[in-house]
């Protein structure tokens, strides 16, 4: 029984050895991509849930290994977030999709694209002149970029988190607030804040049909919106169920693989275009 205890001790160290070497080699391959300007960018595809219209695309950060093997940004974004480089990482996302955009436009398609906004960068004053200014840069109207920011990110601080918003809103860009609902966010400072969309949760949207708690948050979210004069998208819509009730409830933007997952560059714009 002894010497069981210690293999027992010796494995469960060897194992949190090996996370800590894969958590190191993580780190490194993140610092190289950004150092390199390898992160790519994929696009996921917004649409008019009734008439199936293009309205705008996610953008959402891309990153492979040495052996070309996807890595899954629920693993690279939180390091990114714990090492301080997500902020870097968004800046990059941020120039690629607004290029990209642009792309779009020059082949006469005027498609919105929206950038998740880390807690750091938002966090960060200078974040609203970097983006005017790469606007500028570009020459790209500010109505065709909007931020995706959560809601814990924006319940860090709440008078910075409203006077961010609002010079948004001056320079005419547009936020949501992503996963909305899964965070904690009073209702009175909801209503503070200057926000254009509401971005209800996959969570809530693919249980909606199966779990009656879930169909009352997006009833509710909904109704939210509505009484607030805010837009609604609905995320991780996966089947036609899904997609016909929340046309029922009233939520008539969505995105999510029962229209298409997310795209790479070549592969949107061909998207764009057909
Ligand atoms: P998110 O912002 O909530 O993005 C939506 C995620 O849901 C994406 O995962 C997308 O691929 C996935 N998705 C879309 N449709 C469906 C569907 O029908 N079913 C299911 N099961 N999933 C769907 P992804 O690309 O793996 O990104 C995961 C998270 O990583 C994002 O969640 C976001 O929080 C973060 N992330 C990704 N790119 C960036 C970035 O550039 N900056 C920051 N700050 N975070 C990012
Ligand atoms: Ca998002
Ligand atoms: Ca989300
Ligand atoms: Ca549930």
């Amino acid at each position: 029984a002894k010497s069981e205890g210690r293999n027992r001790t010796s494995f469960f160290s060897d194992e949190l050895e090996q996370q800590i070497i894969y958590r190191h080699q993580l780190e490194l391959l993140l610092r190289d991509t950004l150092a390199n300007r390898q992160l790519q960018v994929y696009y996921q595809p917004k649409l008019c849930l009734k008439t199936g219209k293009l309205l705008g695309a996610e953008a959402l950060a891309r990153m492979q290994n040495q052996q070309g093997q996807w890595v899954s940004p629920l693993e690279f974004i939180p390091l990114a977030e714990e090492t301080g480089l997500i902020v870097e990482l968004g800046l990059q996302v941020l120039r690629q999709a607004c290029q990209e955009c642009l792309s779009w436009q020059q082949l006469g398609y005027q498609v919105p694209v929206s950038v998740n906004i880390a807690a750091a960068q938002f966090a960060d004053p200078q974040l609203v002149q970097q983006i005017k200014d790469l606007l500028a840069e570009l020459q790209i109207s500010a109505q065709l970029l909007e931020l995706e920011v959560t809601e814990s990110a924006l319940m860090l601080d709440v008078s910075k988190t409203q006077s961010m918003l609002s010079q948004l809103r001056a320079s005419g860009i547009r936020t949501s607030i992503d996963d909305f609902g899964t965070g904690y966010s009073s209702l009175s400072y909801l209503k503070k804040f200057q926000v254009d969309v509401l971005k209800i949760d996959k969570s809530f949207v693919q249980e909606m049909l199966t779990d009656r708690g879930d169909m009352e948050i997006v009833k509710a979210v909904i109704s939210l919106a509505q009484s607030m004069n805010l837009q609604l998208i609905a995320e991780g819509i996966e089947n036609e169920a899904q997609k016909d009730m929340l046309i029922k409830l009233g939520c008539e933007v969505g995105q999510g693989y029962l229209f298409s997952k997310p795209l790479s560059a070549a592969n949107f714009r061909t998207y764009v275009c057909q």
